[in-house]
């Protein structure tokens, strides 16, 4: 009888589970491994920036399954287990103590870690990645009365929404001409940036930070080449993230800001995937390749990934997603943005909204919208069909998303 296929997997964030999960349901038989580097069970990233930071609450409250769950499956967890080297000759890893695993298949997703700032005392600023980080930070952030936020993106935000729910007094500092200008189309940004000002945030576009240090009564000094300076007891950087690319290096693997995968997960060396945000992969509505940063996505390329590593072969073409909640509002975006794209506002009577962004050939690429659920899942048919679309009908808040999907498919 043949033995049973080893997969094994590097990094136990939302997409190395859901790879192991995906290879068990495409191999019943398969020995299926997941090392993880941090010390607690698989949890959900998304709570860190929200709950934990205003509740405090346990890795044990945010599993992304219960311990059971990888039982039953018959994956085999490894925690604090960090990879040291890939052997693709041999086909087998190294864990930082010695032990070797060997492997039919093996998937990388090895994740990103915060961008940090250049020139700056690490002791001074906050990054916020994992539980640890959002576990140093919460009481921090209790104590806090003035919070400076270095980046308006979606991690930068969060915390400042967190930070006013504890009655943190927050000014944001974001280098760009707007915040979210990678997440947001002009309008959504600008609705966003007014719930954080009606709750009190101070914005602060065009921000460029020529130092960091420490001011009076220990407090903390951020000068701009503006002239102004801004003090406060607390920094929380949330200025990108990079991918984690050491381990695929070390192998030979293909790089370029991300593992080079194919549409099938496949890297550039035998038997070796990646998958979730350290991947660059192609997408059939996309001219170039992408690294795709947000939790949908790792979840739906994981499990695909994990499939084709079990034997599968099916191209991965999902488009991708993100959700934030700021201040009771629930901002979901669909298809990746890109300036060149004409926004098509739907705004509805309730003060909610969806943007459509289409390129020259009138087809939708991407959508933004706050309270709209309906509408982004719709509008995720719409990207995948690739066809010009009235943009009258994108417009009309009278007329369902899903009637349009419905249209398209019937036309
Ligand atoms: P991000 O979306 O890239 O935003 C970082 C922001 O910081 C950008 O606007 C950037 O401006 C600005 N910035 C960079 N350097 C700066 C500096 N020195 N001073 C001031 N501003 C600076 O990254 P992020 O918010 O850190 O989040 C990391 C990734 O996780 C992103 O892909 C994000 O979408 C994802 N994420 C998703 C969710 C969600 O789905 N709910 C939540 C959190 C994070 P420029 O663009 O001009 O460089």
């Amino acid at each position: 009888m043949a033995s049973a296929r080893r997969i094994l997997i590097v990094g136990g964030g939302i997409a190395g589970v859901h790879a192991a999960l995906g290879a068990r349901a495409a191999d019943p038989e398969a020995e299926i491994r997941v090392f993880s580097e941090e010390d607690c069970l698989p949890y959900d990233r998304t709570a860190l920036s929200k709950d934990v930071l205003t509740a405090g609450i346990a890795p044990s409250e945010q599993l992304l399954f219960p311990q059971v769950h990888y039982e039953e499956q018959r994956v085999q967890l490894h925690c604090r287990a960090r990879i040291v080297a890939v052997d693709p000759a041999q086909k087998r890893i190294t864990t930082q103590t010695g032990a070797t695993h060997g492997y039919d298949a093996l998937i990388l997703a090895t994740g990103t870690r915060p961008r940090q700032l250049p020139g700056v005392d690490a002791q001074d600023v906050f990054y916020l990645r994992t539980h640890t980080d959002a576990i140093a930070l919460q009481p921090r952030l209790k104590q806090a009365r003035r919070l400076i936020v270095i980046g308006a993106g979606l991690i930068g935000l969060e915390v400042a929404a967190a930070a006013r729910a504890l009655g943190v007094e927050v000014d944001v500092l974001e280098a760009g001409d707007a915040i979210l200008s990678r997440a947001c189309d002009v309008h959504t940004a600008t609705v966003i940036g007014g719930f954080h000002q009606r709750e009190g945030v101070k914005i602060h576009t065009g921000a460029r930070i020529v130092g960091i240090g420490r001011g009076a009564a220990d407090s903390l000094r951020v000068q701009l080449a503006s002239g102004e300076r801004l003090e406060a007891d607390l920094i929380v950087a949330g200025v990108g993230v990079v991918p984690n690319l050491a381990l695929a290096e070390q192998a030979g693997i293909a790089v370029d800001d991300g593992i080079l995968v194919d549409e099938f997960g496949r890297t550039s060396v035998a038997d070796v995937y990646a998958a979730g945000d350290a991947a660059k992969l192609p997408l059939p509505f996309l001219a170039q390749p992408v690294r795709l940063e947000t939790w949908r996505h790792a979840q739906d390329h994981g499990h695909f990934v994990g499939r084709n590593a079990a034997g599968e072969h099916a191209p991965f073409d999902a488009v991708p997603t993100f959700w934030s909640d700021q201040f009771g509002h629930r901002i979901q975006g669909a298809g990746l943005l890109d300036r060149s794209q004409t926004p098509i506002l739907r705004a509805y009577e309730d003060g909610s909204h969806t943007s459509f962004l289409l390129d020259d050939a009138g087809r939708v690429r991407a959508a933004v919208g706050i309270d709209r659920p309906q509408d982004i899942n719709g509008a995720r048919r719409l990207i995948a069909a690739q066809l010009p679309i009235d943009s009258g009908l994108l417009a009309d808040p009278g007329m369902p998303v899903p009637r349009i999907v419905k249209q398209l498919k019937s036309a």
